[in-house]
Parts: structure tokens; sequence; C-alpha cells
């Protein structure tokens, strides 16, 4: 299906706080027919500058006709290889290029899935990512504990997930001092023993590391993972810093090695893959190129190693609803991210509402991604400004 061509005439930027200090963002984009795409930039600290990156290529890009998203990064001056080293501007062009085919599909009168060369699709499955659920919320309080971790995940598991995410090396961080195992393991791996009791060995558990361990302790650790039944093993070391140390991890381990949240472009993704460094790769759909780039990942990907591509969505409803899109379109076999219960609002932020069932996030029936702001709560507790201001 070929989009009509899109001519952006103004940029909406929306931030929503979320709890303890962090934020949603979100961009808008129109044309002069006041059809608008939406997408989300959560970039942490950075998101205000992503928001200023954004402003400026909108300006640039408002005397182009944009027929094929994927050509906008050339549109700008800017390669795959120059937004694999430079987030800020990955993760502003990846926005641009998500809010454009909002609106494409829009104009076509299909769901993004079906511009993006996908088949009827009601829902996708979803893992429960249960980090952000404990973190420090707005009184400073959080609970750490290997009982606080087993409860949510239980409740995740009586709610439907099958596949539950935590990162509990809270304590871990290398250099270790001494050789093998880090103490400072013991405390995630109880907490990783109690999620486990809790969730039973019908579901899978995934264990994401946040690259807090070198190439020695992460062998060491490996085997006391498998010895838990762990059945993933995320970003022991990072791919970027140490890449040759990752694909050592991977030939040891005997669970799937995954990682990547943060890499721009099919070319880095491939590369992963194809020259054995994780068995998954995890394009975000905030900062990989977008829901059109995550789709040329997961079909080049998933047709030499099946299974080989999970989307990382650890943020807000607009990103996750982009996502889903995506993974529906490429027809992923891996499920799709969703931090739980990060605020009890959270569905409401979209019109019509997000709405989780048993584990699956149901995709409106409606053209583009299928769901808006909802301003009322906007107006409420958060903040607009257009890039001109
Ligand atoms: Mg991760």
């Amino acid at each position: 299906m070929t989009p009509e061509p899109f001519r952006i005439t103004q940029a909406v930027f929306t931030e929503l706080p979320v709890r303890g200090g962090s934020n949603w963002y979100f961009l808008e984009l129109s044309n002069s027919d006041g059809v608008t795409g939406l997408a989300e930039f959560s970039y942490g600290e950075s998101s205000i500058t992503v928001s200023r990156a954004i402003a400026q290529m909108a300006e640039e890009l408002q005397e182009e006709e944009i027929v094929s998203e994927s050509d906008i990064p050339a549109m700008v001056g800017l390669t795959p290889g120059f937004l694999q080293s430079d987030r800020i501007l990955a993760t502003a062009i990846t926005a641009i290029r998500n809010a454009v085919l909002d609106a494409q599909a829009q104009i076509a009168e299909v769901p993004l899935y079906r511009l993006l060369g996908g088949g009827m699709t009601a829902s996708v499955e979803l893992y429960g990512n249960i980090n952000r659920s404990m973190l420090r919320d707005d009184s400073g309080d959080s609970d750490r504990s290997s009982a606080s971790f087993a409860a949510v995940a239980e409740r995740a598991v009586e709610e439907g997930f099958q596949n539950i995410k935590c990162a509990p090396f809270d304590e871990c961080r290398a250099p270790f001092g001494g050789s093998g195992l880090p103490d400072e393991t013991k405390a995630g791996l109880d907490r990783i023993a109690a999620v486990k009791l809790a969730i039973g060995d019908g579901v899978n558990l995934f264990v994401d590391c946040h690259s807090r361990f070198d190439l020695e302790s992460a062998l060491a650790l490996e085997p006391e993972l498998a010895a838990r039944g762990v059945a993933w093993y995320e970003e022991p070391v990072s791919y970027r810093t140490h890449r040759n140390d990752l694909a050592t991890i991977r030939n040891a381990a005997t669970m799937d090695v995954a990682g990547a949240e943060d890499a721009y472009g099919l070319d880095i993704f491939q590369s992963l893959i194809k020259e054995g460094v994780t068995d998954v790769v995890m394009p975000d759909v905030k900062y990989c190129g977008g829901a059109g780039e995550s789709v040329m990942i997961g079909n080049a990907l998933e047709a030499i190693s099946p299974g080989s591509v999970s989307m990382h969505s650890p943020s807000g409803p607009v990103s996750m609803l982009a996502s889903a899109h995506a993974t529906a379109a490429f027809k992923g076999t891996r499920p799709l991210e969703h931090a739980v219960w990060e605020v009890d609002w959270r569905a409401t932020v979209l019109q019509p509402a997000e709405h989780i069932q048993d584990g699956r996030l149901l995709i409106p029936d409606r053209p583009g991604i299928g769901a808006t702001l909802n301003q009322d709560l906007i107006s409420d507790n958060g903040r607009r400004w257009s890039a001109t201001q």
C-alpha cells in the first residue's frame, strides 16, 4: 500500500507527569487538512532536548512532501550510522517518522498495521515488565524486597500474563572485587527465586541486567539463572561497549540472550543476529526508527531466525500501541513488552482508552494507530506547547 504524501504544517508537544519525577512526552504533527499524527518520544532527562531537535527538523521539512517516512532521515541529512551514534537525534527522527505514519494511515483510512503490510489483527500478546510498578513513587517510597517482586509478578500472572520480566540486580555494578560469581548477586538471585516460585513453571521469566556485569561475572551468573528457571538473559553487558563479550556470553548461555533496546536502524539489528551477538534483538519504537523500521527489522530477521525480534516498550501507551501495530505487521512470535501498573490512570491517556485483557493489547479497529490523546486529561495534568513558541 503506497501512502499519500504528507506535508507538516504544525508540530505540537505534550508533557505529562507520570510518577516520581518521570514524564511521558508526545508529538502531534498536523497537515493543512487538519490530519494529526501522534507519536511518543519519552527519553528521560533528555526529552526536552529531543523536542527541540524535533522542532528544528519539522521546520526544515515544512517545504517538503513526505511520501515515504523512511526517506525523512535523508531529507534532513542524517544517515543510519550517524543516528546510531546520536541518541537524541535518533529519538527525534523516530518520533517524526512515527507521527507521519499515523497520519498517513489515517489518510488511507486503514489501521497502521495494514499500511505496514500486515493482515487483520485484533490483539497482540504482551509480557509484563514489573520493574516500573516498584520504582520510587512521588513520596520517595519503594519496596524492592523479594516478597514485593513476588507479589507483583503473581498479580501479573493472575491477570493473564504468560511472560514476566524483572530487573533484580540493584546491588550489582561491575567491576567487582574477587573472581567468579560476585557476592552482590545474592539479593537479585533471591528475588528471582521468589518470583519463579510465585509464577510457577508454566510462566516464562525474563531477567534484565541493565549492563551491570562484565564478562567474567556474566559468565558466572548464567548457570545461576538457568538453575532458577530463567528463560531470557537481557544485556548482562552492553552491545555498544562490549559487543565481543556479549557474543561470548551468548555462545556459553543455555537460555536466550537479548539486547539492543537503544539501537537505530535495520543494519545494526541485522548484524547482531547474523554475527550471533544476541539471540533476540529488542527494537524500541521510540528509538529504532519507528514502526516502519521495526517492520523492516522484523521481516528481515524473523525470516532467517524465527523468534529473534521482541519489541522493547517500557514507556507510555502511545509507544506501546505503535509497537503493537508493528509487531502485528511483521507477525512477531515474541510478546511485546508492557510496564504493568506504573500509574493507575494510564489507560485514560488515550481515547479510546488503552485496553489490555488477558495479557493482550487490543488494537482499536480504527484508522492510524487508532487513538488520540485525551485532551481533558492533558489540560488538567499536563503541558502542551507548539514548535513555534
Ligand atoms: Mg532492558
